[in-house]
């Protein structure tokens, strides 16, 4: 990629598209296009191709995508696998049709299975059954990752992938109903703080344990890819540590300074019981998170508090 290359990020007002045209502008790129949901449907496909030979883009990120926490997962499968199938069919094949020099394609640690061991190497994809509450979700990005490998060895296509941790960071969604877990107690013990509720309610026993990349991180690692890693094999995005979610619970009620208790409602589903990623792949291209989770915390709380 030079300076001047045109890059299209899908999903550019989303969490990951926005801090990677943030990264993009940082590094110096200068020719970056985005367009709203608004402007075009992604899950359209002549609007799509009619996009991409009208456009003509160089360099595509794509981050666009329906996402969700385990509520909205679990309760939602039928819109999950669908939008987020045509999003990627659409956009990959049409990067193909037209020339785009290279693609990356982002995924999520969900595609591995349940029980997987830790830390989850790459190779363990498709080695068992998928945690159920976001089977749909992990099936679609399943099939773009293994659409862009066939891509690659049928066409000799440029077009790679990565697979997040759980992300957060500015532009999360802070919708109880339909976000992950760091933006919704962020929000919960906010809000609890100002309102002096006496708890907040954490889901699940709080025993399962997660991995958390700042999204800033994330898009950095992102471009480090775009611009180093032609590979055909996805490529794992972490920090390779993980912490239980009462633990983080109780780093949140710290940082955001509430001083009520905390209640697990064990109505609610666990998930997967641990995900954490072996990064070392990524490690040895060359790339390393810098911001480490309370400091993390901290901005991402000093940014809902400005901006929710
Ligand atoms: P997951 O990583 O795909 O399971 O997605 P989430 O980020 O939504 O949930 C991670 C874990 O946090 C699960 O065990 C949830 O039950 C737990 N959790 C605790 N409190 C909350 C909450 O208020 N919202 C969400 N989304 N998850 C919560």
């Amino acid at each position: 990629m030079d300076k001047n290359s045109k890059i299209y990020v899908a999903g550019h007002r989303g969490l990951v598209g926005s801090a990677i045209v943030k990264n993009l502008k940082d590094k110096g790129y200068k020719n970056i296009i985005g367009k709203t949901h608004a402007e075009l449907d992604l899950t359209n496909q002549a609007e799509v191709r009619k996009f991409f030979k009208e456009e003509k883009p160089e360099y595509v990120f794509l981050a666009a995508a329906k996402v969700g926490g385990i509520n909205a997962n679990n309760t939602a499968p039928a819109d999950f696998i669908y939008e987020n199938l045509e999003i990627q069919n659409n956009v990959i094949k049409a990067a193909y049709d037209f020339k785009v020099t290279k693609l990356l394609f982002l995924g999520s640690s969900c595609i591995y299975p349940k029980l997987c061991p830790q830390p989850i190497k790459e190779e363990y994809l498709l080695s068992g059954y998928l945690e159920s509450t976001n089977e749909a979700y992990a099936l679609a990005k399943i099939a773009g990752l293994k659409m862009c490998q066939f891509f690659k060895k049928q066409y000799g296509a440029n077009f790679i992938s990565c697979m997040p941790t759980n992300l957060y960071g500015p532009n999360d969604n802070f919708d109880l109903n339909s976000s992950h877990v760091m933006p919704a107690l962020i929000r919960k013990f906010h809000e609890a703080k100002v309102n002096k509720e006496p708890f907040v309610e954490v889901w699940g026993t709080g025993k399962p344990l997660r991995e958390f990349l700042h999204v800033d991180d994330m898009a950095d690692g992102c471009v480090f890819l775009m611009e180093n890693y032609d590979g055909e094999e996805h490529v794992n995005i972490g920090t390779g540590k993980e912490v239980s979610i009462g633990e983080l619970a109780k780093m949140i009620k710290e940082i955001v300074g509430y001083e009520g208790e905390l209640k697990f409602n064990t109505e609610k589903p666990d998930g997967t019981p641990r995900k954490l990623l072996d990064v070392s792949k990524l490690k040895n291209l060359g790339w390393k998170h810098k911001i480490e989770l309370k400091n993390g915390i901290i901005s991402a709380y000093e940014w809902y508090v400005n901006n929710k």
